[in-house]
Parts: structure tokens; sequence; C-alpha cells
């Protein structure tokens, strides 16, 4: 008797080829996020760095921002 190996069915492979990239959902990211634009002149949507300085934006943390690459963090100020 000749067995030969079991060979997956390419529509389950297809199957799963499709459900694995629609989970990696794409997320729109870049520095024209960081930006707005109002009429005439820039506005940056996040603080920079004290520490690293211009340049360098700090991530949003809802009640904090941190910075990636010196990892410091300031708290947002309550407004109210
Ligand atoms: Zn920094």
């Amino acid at each position: 008797m000749s067995e030969k190996p079991e060979e997956a069915p390419e529509e389950k492979k297809e199957a799963e080829k499709v459900a694995k990239t629609e989970k990696r959902k794409k997320r729109k990211k870049g520095v024209f996020s960081l930006y707005k634009t109002e009429k005439d002149k820039v506005v940056r949507l996040r603080p920079t760095c004290e520490r690293c300085g211009p340049g360098y934006f700090m991530a949003d943390h809802g009640d904090r921002y941190t910075c990636g690459r010196c990892g410091f963090t300031r708290y947002k100020l309550a407004e109210k």
C-alpha cells in the first residue's frame, strides 16, 4: 500500500489566508496624523517631548503623554 501524504485542499488554505489578512487591520499611521493645518498655519496635535526637544512627539495614552524615545511621561492637566 502506498500512502500519499495528505494534501490540504487548496480551498481551505485560501480561506485561512483571507482570515489572516482580515485580522490584520490597516492602521493609518504617520506624521500626517500629527499635524493639522488651519488656514495658513500648522498645528501640532501632539505635544513634543521636553527632554528630547521639538521633533519628538509624545504618544497619547488617554490621561497622559509618553515619549517613546526617552520614556518621559507627562500627565494631562485636568481641564474643567
Ligand atoms: Zn523624550
